[in-house]
């Protein structure tokens, strides 16, 4: 049973989650900070501006492009899909069945496997935009949006140059306004790169890079690595580097929830989404640590302690993913990663 304390312990953490990503995050705008003024006016009056070109923001385009309402996409990158295409590691699959992850109007081709690859999901990308005439506006980045009460006031500046890793983007002096009545902010959660500072990391002679800048452990062979931050993320690419024969390590700072990705041949998320139709969260959540317990043993005997809240009540309150496991696990017990 769940104490208050443990309960707001776990919520907690994930808002600190949250707040850290934001502070890594050079274009969020302080709510409370006051309304900027006197840049160029340069008004262009379109109903809906969507900010993003990624998977959200393309599904948005196509449902509004069939419903006849025009719109304005305006993309900060010079391609649809720059997380995928710029920001991931080659081995990267959907970590879901692809049926989860479509976007509207249009499921993956059937050729495609169960979990398509980075290079295939971004063909849907480019098929999706095709077919439903979507062209966005590239190299705009939205740096500030503000509602008077009437409008929304949207102002881009145009990008010259954006950096995979923690710099940030350079602007040519260009700027354009926008004005519109709705605005959609299809920004994606995992579009910046979150950098903490780590002490001495000015001293230290190896490499040091953000998961977004890594593609392979080709090349890391018989070195030593430190991977820092055990999710979705952190664990493929420990069991990439450890499938390198580099030396692995992990570090594990919180408590956090692996489950495999597939349970008695399915996938754990449609089984999950099925069972929360029938049954209340905490009894889902027994059964997928139950059945997590059962195919990967008990995480705490690996160095990787649960948090007190079930996986899918605490994705519910804090929005924090489990981790789907693709193997990793079992090369932390058979030696090959250290945690
Ligand atoms: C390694 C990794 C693996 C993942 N695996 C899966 C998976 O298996 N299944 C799954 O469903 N999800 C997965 N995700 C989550 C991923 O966030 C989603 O797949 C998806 O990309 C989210 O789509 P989105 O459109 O919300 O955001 P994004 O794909 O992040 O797109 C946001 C877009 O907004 C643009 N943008 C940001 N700020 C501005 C601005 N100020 N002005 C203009 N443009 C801007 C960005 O350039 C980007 O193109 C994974 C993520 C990562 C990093």
């Amino acid at each position: 049973q769940l104490t208050p304390a443990a309960f707001i312990h776990d919520v907690m953490d994930c808002f600190a989650e949250a707040e850290g990503k934001r502070s890594h995050d050079p274009l969020y705008c302080n709510p409370h900070s006051p309304p900027a003024t006197g840049f160029p006016v340069d008004n262009i009056p379109v109903p809906v501006v969507i900010v993003g070109a990624g998977p959200a923001g393309l599904g948005m385009a196509a449902l509004l492009g069939e419903a006849g309402v025009p719109y304005k996409l305006l993309e900060r990158c010079s391609c649809i899909g720059s997380l995928w295409r710029h920001r991931t590691y080659d081995r990267l699959c959907l970590h879901l069945p692809k049926q989860f992850c479509e976007l509207p109007l249009m499921p993956f081709p059937k050729s495609f496997p169960t979990y398509p690859a980075r290079d295939q999901f971004l063909e849907y990308l480019e098929s999706y935009a095709r077919r439903f005439n979507i062209e966005p506006q590239f190299r705009q980045a939205v740096v500030s949006a503000e509602f008077n009460g009437d409008f929304w006031w949207i102002r881009t500046k145009e990008v010259t140059s954006l950096p995979i890793g923690g710099e940030q983007d350079t602007y040519s002096g260009k700027t354009t306004l926008y004005r519109c009545k709705w605005l959609v902010v299809a920004t994606g959660e995992n579009a910046e790169p979150a950098v903490p500072e780590i002490e001495g990391t000015g001293r230290f002679k190896g490499q040091l890079m953000h998961s977004c800048e890594y593609r392979s452990g080709a090349g890391y062979a018989g070195k030593q690595v430190l991977v820092v931050g055990c999710g979705n993320s952190g664990m493929e690419v420990s069991l990439d580097l450890a499938n390198h024969n580099a030396i692995t390590s992990m570090v594990v700072r919180g408590t956090l929830h692996v489950l495999p990705r597939e349970m008695l041949g399915c996938s754990t998320f449609g089984i999950s989404l099925w069972l929360l139709r029938w049954f209340p969260v905490q009894a889902v959540d027994r059964f997928l640590l139950m059945m997590a317990r059962f195919i990967m043993g008990d995480t705490t005997n690996i160095g990787i302690t649960r948090p007190s809240l079930g996986p899918m009540e605490l994705k519910g309150v804090s929005g924090k993913t489990p981790v789907l496991d693709v193997g990793t696990i079992a090369k932390i017990k058979s030696g090959s990663i250290n945690v």
